[in-house]
């Protein structure tokens, strides 16, 4: 048993509160993802929530439901919400705000300039010798902090001829030795669609390592069906799978069972977190999170600051704060389960390193 039981609160300003692992019905993970968007009043209703309870906890709803980024949830993630709790961290995540609206300084639809880096409908190349694959504009969950939340995902939406030009690209570049599938969340696409696609990369001698960055493992678990697993065990490189969580109310037993599952296909398995205001910017939070993530075999890879995107400003933390609680984290946990603090600046090659507070 990894979890301590005996970590006090160190931070005042830590409201979130921990639940057990807990399960809901496992289904069929397609009709759980047509079935993901829903209006605010849907949402509130199936959480018994008020429009009172807004106006009491922030400025209020926005006017009308967010077109241009829905709400967006599984079944399965709104089950682990604590009915009744506006303040429910996993809730936060996805509660539109009428403050997203309001335009503030140094914040941008394309925070990191990725814009600069699309080389081929489909493809980015920032880093040297990684690149990374828009397979799909969806995602499962709108996180209202994603920093793709404006992505021009229109121009970037191939169809299986147009992977040519992304394919010649990464054949003739010869230092590119990983492949990054992202999207959107890539697992939204159909095994099918993700086997062509390797099927392609795996034909490009010097591409050795095909990573997979997905929230899906944790918002609908269901998604990593047999067809996934006897799809990434036909990967003949290394595998990596990087999943998202951000706090340890995510993770019930579907998903500890998804993790699993994917473990057994012989992938590394990681997570990266952003540290977001009123979910998990506290170190007993993060503590546990590290924990729990560590009871289901998966490291704690990086926790991000808030990339400054239009929409997400009532998430940030200050640097002085975040390295605090960093600081606080160290100080409680072995090395191993101490995510690195990273910022990714637009016309960096690498992510930038931040470090901690020491206590
Ligand atoms: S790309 Fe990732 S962070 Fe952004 S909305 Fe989709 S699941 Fe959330």
């Amino acid at each position: 048993m990894i979890e301590n039981p005996m970590i006090a609160r160190t931070d005042p300003d830590c409201q979130t509160e921990i639940q057990p692992i807990h399960s809901v019905q496992a289904s069929d993970w397609r009709q759980l993802l047509s079935a993901s968007t829903l209006s605010l009043a849907e949402l509130l209703s199936q959480l018994e929530l008020t429009h009172d309870d807004f106006i009491l906890n922030y400025d209020g709803p926005p006017d009308i439901d967010p077109r241009d980024f829905p709400i967006r949830a599984p079944a399965p993630f709104i089950a682990r919400i604590q009915k009744g709790n506006i303040n429910d961290p996993l809730l936060r995540q996805i509660l539109p705000l009428e403050k997203e609206n309001v335009l503030m300084p140094g914040y941008s639809d394309d925070p990191l300039d990725e814009k600069d880096y699309n080389v081929a409908p489909g493809l980015i190349h920032k880093y040297r010798s990684r690149a990374l694959l828009i397979v799909t504009q969806a995602c499962a969950i709108h996180c209202r902090y994603c920093f793709r939340r404006h992505f021009p995902y229109e121009d970037n939406r191939p169809a299986r001829e147009d992977w040519q030009q992304a394919l010649d690209y990464l054949r003739s570049k010869a230092n590119i030795n990983e492949i990054i599938l992202s999207g959107g969340d890539p697992l939204a696409a159909s095994n099918k669609q993700l086997q062509w696609l390797t099927q392609q990369l795996a034909a490009i001698p010097q591409i050795k390592t095909l990573r997979i960055h997905s929230r899906l493992p944790i918002v609908l678990p269901q998604r990593i069906d047999s067809d996934f697993i006897a799809w990434l065990k036909e990967w003949p490189g290394h595998k990596v799978v990087v999943i998202h969580s951000n706090h340890a109310n995510e993770i019930d037993s579907h998903v500890k069972q998804a993790i699993n599952d994917i473990a057994s296909t012989g992938a590394t398995v990681l997570n990266q977190s952003v540290m977001l205001k009123g979910v998990n910017d506290c170190p007993e939070t993060i503590v546990k999170l590290s924990q729990r993530l560590f009871s289901c075999g998966v490291l704690p890879y990086y926790m991000h600051l808030l990339d400054a995107v239009n929409g997400a400003a009532h998430f940030f933390i200050s640097d002085a704060r975040a390295k605090r609680i960093m600081g606080e984290v160290a100080g409680l946990l072995p090395g191993y389960l101490v995510p690195k603090l990273v910022r990714e600046l637009a016309n960096k090659k690498s992510k930038t390193l931040i470090l901690p507070t020491e206590n």
